[in-house]
């Protein structure tokens, strides 16, 4: 088996154990799980907040409208969602789409932290403040946004780091519209950076 095979086996055992034991309160009124979605040897993994309506009901991250919006920017660079792997804080819908609580991005986390640990890609690129939050909870995403973030964290190591504005917030919202695409546009050369140190 090829080492992309095997990678793409493990992160199908992975994402299904912890489909069985994962103890997110959320479980409860989501439909099901949504694990994740695309390639196990990504260079880069995008990280959402948490699965909204469309992505409760087929199982699968960004999906809606904020999905095509995010799909329509990987296209500016190239990219199809084939080639990154996209996953959540949390793996369940909350209810009508409220903020994931504390308790539930923690309860998530063992999960991401593994889902993480096996694609080791070069770069996490945070969608939004609460995966920001997650990993830089003294960081604002109106200040980093943008920017290349470096830092060794507890089980995965030191880490890349790149935050952008969540597409959902930034659909209707001209001005963060526009910032999120040029933030967007700069993936490239911030991979080349961070190859190049
Ligand atoms: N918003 C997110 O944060 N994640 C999704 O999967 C969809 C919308």
């Amino acid at each position: 088996m090829s080492a992309h095979n095997e990678k793409e086996t493990r992160l199908k055992e992975i994402n299904e154990r912890w489909i069985k034991d994962c103890t997110c309160s959320l479980r409860s009124t989501a439909t099901q799980a949504v694990p994740g979605d695309g390639n196990a040897s990504a260079d880069i993994v995008f990280i959402g907040e948490g699965p909204g309506r469309d992505e409760d009901l087929q199982g699968k991250p960004f999906v809606g409208a904020a999905g095509k919006f995010l799909n329509e920017m990987l296209g500016t660079i190239n990219l199809r969602r084939e080639d990154v792997y996209i996953t959540n804080v949390v793996k369940y819908r909350p209810p009508n789409n409220r903020d994931p609580l504390p308790e539930e991005a923690a309860a998530c986390y063992p999960w991401l932290a593994e889902q993480i640990n096996l694609i080791d890609p070069k770069l996490i690129i945070l969608l939004g403040r609460h995966a920001l939050q997650r990993f830089f909870p003294e960081e604002k995403i109106s200040l980093v946004h943008g920017k290349i973030l470096r830092k060794s964290i507890i089980g995965m190591g030191m880490r890349n780091f790149y935050a952008l504005y969540h597409p959902a917030a930034a659909l209707y919202n001209g001005g963060m519209r526009g910032t999120l695409i040029d933030d967007f546009k700069k993936i490239p050369k911030v991979l080349q950076k961070i190859q190049s140190v």
